[in-house]
C-alpha cells in the first residue's frame, strides 16, 4: 500500500471518533454509490437493517456510531453538516420511526427493531457493520463495511480480494528508509518531498487550498473549544476545562476572530508553566469539541485530533511569531506522511492497536512536523517521530463508558507535550545517539498491537473502563 494522500490522513469531519463516527458515516454515504452501481433505485427500497459488530457494537453508542450511520443514510455530508442538524435528524427518526433515505425516499425505520448490536467480531477488522436493504420484488442487497481507523473504510469484498489503491506517487514511500533515500538523492527536505508528491497528484493550487482549509478547521476548533464552557454530553458529565485555563492565560487581551486570537496570544508574555498550560489548553479545547460532536480534523483519528493542532499552535504562538502559511503547510505535510507510514505498516485504529495507534501516532506526527519547522534534517525529523512513539508503546485504549472523554481528552495534552520534548531530543541528537529507527519502532508498535489483549483495544471491557464506576464520575 503506497498511495495514501495527506488529504486522506487529514479528513474534516464530526467528532467524537474517526473509526466509530466518521468511518461509519462515510460508509453509509458510500452505500448510495453502490446502490447506483447495482442499479437499485432508492424509490424501490422498503426496508433497511443495520447490524453493528465487534468494537462498533461494544462502544458504538458512546461514540455515536448509530447517529453517524443515520446521518450518512439521510444524505448529510460530514464535512458540511451543522451541529444542530444532527439532533434534528436523529430526533425526527426517533419520533416518526422513518428515515429519509439519501433525501429521496421516506422508509420505515424503527431503531429498536432495525438497529442491531451484535457481540461477535467479523473476519477482517474489529470495526464492522452490515446494512441490509430490502427492495421491491423481494430484492435484497447486503453490504458489509469495515471502518479501519482515521476515517478510512473498506468493504468486505475489497478486504477479501486485497484490493489496494492504484495511484503511484512520483516518489513512492512505504517506509522511513524510503524517505531518507529520496531526501538524500534529491537533496530535499522531508516537507518538500511530500509536497512534490501531492502537487504532482493534485496540482499545487489544490494542495494549498486544501491544506489551508485543514489548518482553518484545526484552528477554529481550538478557538471554539477555548471559548466554550459547561459540560460535555453524556452520562459522565465531564466539565469542559479549556475554557477556564484559556481565561487565566489570555487575561484581558482583546480580539474578535480566530485570526486575531492568534495575534493576541503572540503578544502575551509566556513562561515555562504557561507554555505547558497553553499546549494543554489547545489540545483539551480540540478534544472537548470533538467529544461534543464538533467539527475536527482527523490527525490521524478524531480521538487524537488535538495533538497535531496543539503543537502547530504552540509553534505559531510561542516558538515563531513570524510563521505563516508556508510553515503551516510544511508542518502538515510532514505530520501526515508520518501518520501514513503507521497506517501502511501497522495501524492507526485503536480497535487494532490500542491508544498507541491513536495518541502515539499523533504524537509522532506532531514531533516530526515540529522538528521540520525547527530546522531538523530529514534524519532528525524521523528520529523525533521515533522517540515520540517509543514512549507511547503499549498504551491501552479503555475509554470510560465508551465515551471519547476520559482518558482521551487529557491524553491529547500529554501526547502534545511529549511531541515537543521528542522534537527537542531529536534536534540535539547526533546520528550515533539514535539507536532505534522509525521503521523499527513502527514494527514494534504493530507487534505490540497484535499481542495486546482485546479488552484494551477500544472495547471498554478493560482498564479504566471497568475500574471506574460510571456513577462515581
Ligand atoms: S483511549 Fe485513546 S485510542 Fe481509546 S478512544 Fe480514547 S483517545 Fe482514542
Amino acid at each position: 500500500m503506497s498511495a495514501i494522500s495527506i488529504f486522506e490522513m487529514f479528513s474534516v469531519g464530526i467528532g467524537p471518533s474517526s473509526s466509530h463516527t466518521l468511518g461509519p458515516w462515510r460508509a453509509a454515504m458510500d452505500l448510495n454509490n453502490r446502490l447506483c452501481a447495482k442499479q437499485i433505485s432508492i424509490a424501490t427500497i422498503n426496508t433497511l437493517t443495520i447490524e453493528l459488530y465487534g468494537s462498533l457494537s461494544l462502544t458504538g453508542k458512546g461514540h455515536y456510531t448509530d447517529k453517524a450511520i443515520f446521518m450518512g443514510l439521510s444524505g448529510f455530508n460530514y464535512e458540511e453538516v451543522q451541529a444542530d442538524q444532527i439532533n434534528d435528524v436523529i430526533e425526527r427518526i426517533v419520533a416518526t420511526k422513518k428515515l429519509y433515505l439519501f433525501q429521496q425516499k421516506w422508509i420505515d425505520f424503527d431503531i429498536e427493531r432495525d438497529l442491531i448490536f451484535r457481540s461477535e467480531f467479523l473476519e477482517h477488522h474489529p470495526n464492522a457493520f452490515k446494512i441490509t436493504i430490502g427492495a421491491e420484488n423481494n430484492h435484497h442487497y447486503e453490504q458489509i463495511y469495515y471502518s479501519l481507523g482515521g476515517g478510512f473504510i473498506s468493504t468486505h469484498e475489497e478486504l477479501s480480494q486485497k484490493i489496494e489503491p492504484d495511484y503511484a506517487y512520483h516518489f513512492p514511500i512505504n517506509s522511513a528508509k524510503d524517505i531518507l533515500q529520496h531526501c538524500e538523492l534529491e537533496h530535499l527536505k522531508l516537507s518538500e518531498l511530500v509536497l512534490l508528491n501531492e502537487s504532482k497528484r493534485y496540482g499545487s493550487d489544490f494542495v494549498d487550498e486544501r491544506l489551508l482549509k485543514i489548518y482553518e478547521v484545526m484552528r477554529d476548533c481550538a478557538f471554539k473549544g477555548c471559548h466554550s464552557s459547561g459540560h460535555l454530553p453524556g452520562i459522565l458529565k465531564v466539565k469542559r476545562r479549556a475554557f477556564d485555563i484559556h481565561k487565566s492565560l489570555i487575561k484581558d487581551s482583546e480580539y474578535r476572530t480566530a485570526e486575531e486570537w492568534i495575534s493576541a496570544i503572540r503578544k502575551t508574555k509566556i513562561y515555562f508553566r504557561e507554555i505547558l498550560k497553553w499546549v494543554s489548553c489547545f489540545a483539551l479545547a480540540v478534544n472537548e469539541e470533538n467529544a461534543a460532536m464538533g467539527k475536527v480534523v482527523t490527525a490521524p483519528t478524531n480521538g487524537s485530533a488535538g495533538v497535531v493542532p496543539a503543537v502547530l499552535l504552540y509553534y505559531l504562538t510561542i516558538e515563531n511569531h513570524r510563521a505563516g502559511f508556508d510553515e503551516i503547510k510544511r508542518y502538515l505535510a510532514v505530520a501526515a506522511e508520518i501518520g501514513s507510514l503507521f497506517k501502511k505498516n501497522a495501524t492507526i485504529s485503536a480497535a487494532m492497536g490500542g491508544c498507541q495507534a491513536e495518541i502515539g501516532v499523533s504524537s509522532a506526527m506532531a514531533a516530526a512536523g515540529l522538528t521540520e519547522l525547527m530546522g531538523g534534517s530529514p534524519y532528525q525529523v524521523l528520529a523525533a517521530a521515533e522517540i515520540a512513539m517509543e514512549h507511547h508503546l503499549g498504551l491501552t485504549c479503555d475509554p470510560i463508558a465508551g465515551l471519547v472523554q476520559i482518558p482521551c481528552i487529557e491524553r491529547n495534552s500529554m501526547g502534545a507535550i511529549k511531541a515537543i520534548n521528542a522534537s527537542e531530543l531529536a534536534l540535539s541528537a547526533q546520528s550515533e545517539d539514535i539507536r532505534v529507527s522509525l521503521d523499527q519502532i513502527i514494527a514494534t508498535m504493530w507487534e505490540t498491537a497484535k499481542d495486546m489483549n482485546s479488552k484494551y483495544k477500544e472495547t471498554s471491557t478493560g482498564g479504566l473502563a471497568i475500574q471506574v464506576n460510571v456513577s462515581d464520575c
